[in-house]
């Protein structure tokens, strides 16, 4: 797990590296919410433990900047002692959660340890693929906004094609993948399928998010 600390005062900055490396964490120190930002744009972290007052840039401004690129890394934010505005404004700018100065440091790390398990938790249960989103728990499936109405072979078959975009599925494996039995190459059951996904999911005058492989089979469009 390799986290950004973002504290402009040394002493705590220094005192949260240390405890986070204690307890497994891979920690990358900045001091300013500038070079947060360029830091979080260049180099993948899974969480941001972010403290409120910062030169150049805040923290929350920081937050919102971070959220407004649709970025859904998990932050813990440092709050001030009774510094309920800040606590409100955190939340109200994507913070996951926040911690007032001072607190333990076990407490951070039980902190950031939930915020990496939601994440998780909300990435594992929703797959996305350009504007095509499937809720795999509730087995529902849209396409930007709208909902898409799928039987369960078109929703498996969807499944299978978007956890791997780009990926080719020869006719074959899609078969026996989502029917079970031996591939009957009389069968076009597979182009069926293709095809009434297409008319479910695709847009008009827009190419299909399913890809026709010439001689091979299928492929979703990354
Ligand atoms: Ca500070």
């Amino acid at each position: 797990m390799r986290v950004l600390v973002v504290e402009d005062e040394r002493k705590i900055a220094d005192f949260v590296t240390k405890g986070l490396r204690e307890s497994g964490f891979v920690v990358e120190a900045c001091h300013r919410g500038d070079d947060a930002l360029t830091r979080i744009s260049n180099e993948p972290f899974d969480a941001l433990v972010l403290d409120v007052m910062l030169p150049g840039r805040d923290g929350l401004d920081v937050l919102r900047e971070i959220r407004r690129g649709g970025r859904d890394i998990p932050v813990v934010l440092l709050t001030a002692r009774g510094g309920l505005e800040d606590r409100i404004g955190g939340l109200n700018a994507g913070a996951d959660d926040y911690l007032p100065k001072p607190f333990y440091m076990e407490e951070l790390v039980a902190r950031l340890h939930a915020v990496i398990r939601r994440r998780d938790g909300r990435a594992a249960s929703l797959l996305r693929v350009g504007t095509l989103v499937l809720d795999l728990p509730a087995r529902e499936a849209r396409v930007g906004e709208e909902a898409i109405e799928l039987t369960a072979r078109e929703f498996n078959l969807l499944e299978l094609l978007a956890r791997s975009p780009g990926r080719v599925f020869t006719r074959t494996m899609l078969y026996e993948q989502i029917w079970e039995y031996d591939f009957d190459p009389s069968t076009n059951l597979v182009d069926v399928y293709v095809r009434r996904l297409r008319a479910k999911i695709d847009s008009p005058g827009q190419p299909s998010m399913i890809e026709t492989v010439r001689g091979v089979g299928y492929r979703m469009r990354k």
